[in-house]
């Protein structure tokens, strides 16, 4: 599928008609341009040859079934990975915004695979509509969507806000701005920006680590934007929006997991935030080489020092290790 080509394409029709193009695939999520019966039959076999709406992908679901990976090939050949979760109620799917990526966190999967490009609008896009038609079988629809798949989105910033302007548009996927996230690992100059967009969705900074010592070791980004910028942009952001950031943690055996590191994260908090408008996720990670998972012990213990600090601190879901749902794991494997 090439979302990319559909308003080029439509562009010679009457208004309503690429309007009704649009809507069903984005709205109805139609499989193929032969159940779209209210277009006419020459435009569909147009559409059918320019724009085929099969989506390249395999998808791989975890045993219990809380969560689908999916491994999505675009016509370059290049691979992303998408997951969809599920729980609480809510179906969120985690969208990559490049493949690959040049953050070359050490940590994290995608890091060691590089950079290779940015994804388009309509790939970020493809993404979620193939898990919006494997929800809609069982009528069932997609209700939150999270930048945290690979790439940093912020140096993917045009392609990303257009995305999210379709995913939010009532008339296709309809998702509230407030259901978008976007986890950034720093970059001072998206998170300015962030604060003009109309559209106000949520804003998570990736910190896993509370000194510059320690995350510039782990987050090469930091040494070009500090933890003292990003808090200063961070304070910018809360102060215009009134919304709640949240700082994501990856919790990491003896590296970042210690009761003083929680100690000064959480002195990091409450010395630049209001804690009304703040709070902290853990997150299990997911060993993908040179570092391993704290202990569930360990993580308690990381959360207690937090919360009898005052700051709110949640523990993100753990999805689909049998999947491998470290981002980047997937994409590396040249089996799959
Ligand atoms: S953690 Fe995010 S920013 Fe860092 S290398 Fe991985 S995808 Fe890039």
């Amino acid at each position: 599928m090439n979302l990319d080509k559909l308003e080029t394409i439509l562009a010679g029709q009457p208004a309503y008609r690429a309007e009704q193009a649009r809507q069903a695939v984005l709205k109805s999520l139609a499989e193929n341009w032969d159940e779209v019966v209210g277009l006419p039959k020459d435009l569909r076999q147009i559409l059918e040859k320019e724009i085929p709406l099969k989506i390249d992908a395999k998808i791989f679901a975890s045993p219990g079934a809380d969560s689908l990976k999916a491994l999505v090939t675009f016509g370059d050949g290049l691979r992303v990975e998408s997951v969809l979760m599920r729980h609480d109620n809510r179906n969120t799917v985690c969208v990559s915004s490049q493949v690959g990526c040049p953050m070359a966190c050490s940590f994290c999967a995608t890091g060691k695979l590089g950079f290779k490009r940015n994804l388009t609008a309509g790939e970020i896009l493809e993404q979620v509509v193939l898990f919006g038609r494997a929800l809609k079988r069982e009528n069932q629809r997609v209700t939150n969507i999270v930048f945290m798949g690979m790439g940093e989105p912020f140096l993917n910033y045009d392609n990303v806000m257009a995305a999210i302007r379709t995913m939010n548009d009532q008339k296709g996927l309809n998702i509230g701005a407030r259901h978008i996230s976007i986890s950034t690992c720093g970059i001072v100059e998206g998170i300015e920006k962030l604060i003009d967009e109309p559209l106000q969705v949520n804003l998570a900074i990736s910190l896993h680590a509370p000194s510059d010592l320690l995350r510039s070791k782990l987050m090469p980004a930091n040494v070009k934007h500090p933890i003292d910028d990003i808090m200063k942009a961070v304070l910018r952001y809360v102060k215009n929006t009134n919304r709640r950031v949240m700082f994501e943690y990856i919790m990491i055996d003896n590296v970042n997991d210690s009761d003083e590191c929680a100690r000064e994260l959480a002195e990091l908090i409450k010395s630049r935030l209001s804690l009304k408008l703040a709070f902290v996720n853990l997150i299990r990670y997911n060993p993908t080489g040179i570092y391993g998972a704290s202990s569930p012990e360990r993580v308690k213990a990381f959360k207690t020092v937090l919360m009898e600090a005052g700051v709110e601190t949640t523990e993100r879901y753990r999805f689909g290790r049998e999947i491998k749902a470290a981002c980047g794991q997937l994409a590396g494997d040249k089996n799959q």
